[in-house]
């Protein structure tokens, strides 16, 4: 049996950054053959590893969780991340919208820094290795694994990964070992993932067409942001970060004007009113779709009466798409659940249940927007769990 003061469990971006922190030898247990499989996947292969607005709006970003996440990103900021890998010759840049990526483009070259500083903390990991079973006994952890080697420590970082794009490695397998151990779960579901649409009709001749700007209303709920229409249904930041909030035959309702749009000038009454939506920012295409949608006639404005305006208004700031199916977490970017944030101290990552015990990354129930957000929290709760606090 293999004994080591800390175990952590996953290779991706946290548990590589808790490696990388930890004060003590560890040891990394991953069940690929090479580390960060998800990570090298990350924005299309070019990884969107953090996003370089101010600390503030950072952490507004992370929405619901901020509480919970805010000594992580406190303790290792985005800043923090973009310094350590230019640091270690990887260098990076920041796209206009704030994303920043390697300036090669390529995940491989963030993944293989972050492994070098690994190594060079004399840090290493050992592949093929999955972990199958977790028992305490006493001060210690006993591991085992798939191919029942057994390993024993008194501190142990759970980094496995959520149950998205479970080619990766990460399947969700960790929450079942957290589970025995006595952590709640919160079911899985799909997140950050697109929607294929019923009744699609006119709009499939949209795909490709993003729109700046469009507001989803969920019931009571508001979000705007970019919305990108595909063959089948929606995607586009709008749809990916709100994903989770939506089941098969839900109805969401997108709006596509503001409500002054309509105001009619007489220098328009004239035109087509697919014409005048085009002067309004929405491409021809989709202002055909839409009128199509909302069984709304194609006629020069002059044509319409008051309340028939009125009524197109009203129906394109609440346009309805009823939800056929979402991107199932086998290619879903993220996914809503996991370990509860309630059974763990937010100040060290330490389970609130199990002394010696440590969480970092996506296993934790936070689903984060997109836009660098998960890979830097990844980060920021790793270099956290490894103070052992
Ligand atoms: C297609 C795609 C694109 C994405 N793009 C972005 C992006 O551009 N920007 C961004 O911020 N986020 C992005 N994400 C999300 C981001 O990749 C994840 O949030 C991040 O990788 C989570 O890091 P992690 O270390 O917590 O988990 P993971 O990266 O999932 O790593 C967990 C590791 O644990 C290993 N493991 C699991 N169970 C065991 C076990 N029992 N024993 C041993 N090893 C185990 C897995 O094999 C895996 O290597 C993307 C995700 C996907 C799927």
């Amino acid at each position: 049996m293999a004994l080591s003061e800390l175990i952590i469990i996953g290779a991706g971006p946290a548990g590589l950054a808790a490696g990388i922190a930890a004060k003590v030898p560890a040891i990394i247990l991953e069940r690929n053959p090479f580390a960060g499989k998800k990570l090298l996947l990350s924005g299309k292969g070019q990884c969107n590893f953090t996003n370089a607005i101010a600390p503030e709006e950072f952490l507004q970003r992370l929405g619901e969780y901020k509480n919970f996440l805010k000594p992580a990103f406190y303790h290792f900021d985005n800043q923090a991340f973009i310094d350590l890998l230019e640091a270690n010759a990887c260098a990076t840049f920041i796209r206009e919208d704030s994303k920043v990526f390697p300036q090669s483009l390529q995940s491989s070259e963030v993944r293989d820094t972050l492994l070098k500083i690994l190594h060079k903390a004399g840090q290493s990991v050992e592949y093929d290795t999955r972990v199958s079973e977790i028992t305490k006994e006493g001060d210690y952890f006993i591991l085992s694994t798939a191919d029942k080697r057994q390993y024993r420590c008194k501190k142990l970082i759970l980094a496995g990964g959520g149950a998205a794009y479970a080619s990766t490695g990460s399947d969700g397998n960790c929450y079942q070992l957290a589970a025995k151990l006595g952590h709640t779960i919160i079911p899985s579901r799909p997140a950050l993932t697109n929607i294929t649409v019923k009744n699609f009709g006119a709009f499939q001749y949209c795909a490709g067409i993003s729109l700046k700007g469009a507001e989803l209303r969920l019931g009571k709920r508001r979000y705007s942001g970019d919305l990108l229409f595909t063959h089948q249904g929606l995607s586009g930041p709008l749809i990916l970060d709100n994903s989770h909030l939506f089941q098969p035959d839900v109805t969401i309702q997108i709006s596509f004007i503001q409500s002054n749009l309509l105001t009619l000038s007489t220098e328009h009454k004239a035109r087509k009113l697919s014409s005048y939506l085009q002067t309004k920012g929405i491409p021809k295409a989709v202002a055909l779709a839409l009128l199509s949608h909302i069984s709304a006639p194609d006629k020069a404005l002059h044509e319409y009466k008051h309340k028939d305006m009125r009524r197109i208004c009203e129906s394109l700031q609440q346009v309805p798409f009823t939800v056929r199916s979402l991107g199932g977490e086998g290619i879903a970017m993220g996914d809503y659940g996991g370990i509860c944030l309630k059974e763990v101290k937010a100040g060290t990552m330490e389970s609130k249940l199990i002394k010696g015990l440590y969480f970092a990354g996506e296993l934790l129930a936070y689903t984060l927007p997109t836009g660098g957000f998960s890979i830097q929290m990844a980060v920021s709760t790793g270099m956290l769990a490894a103070l052992l606090k």
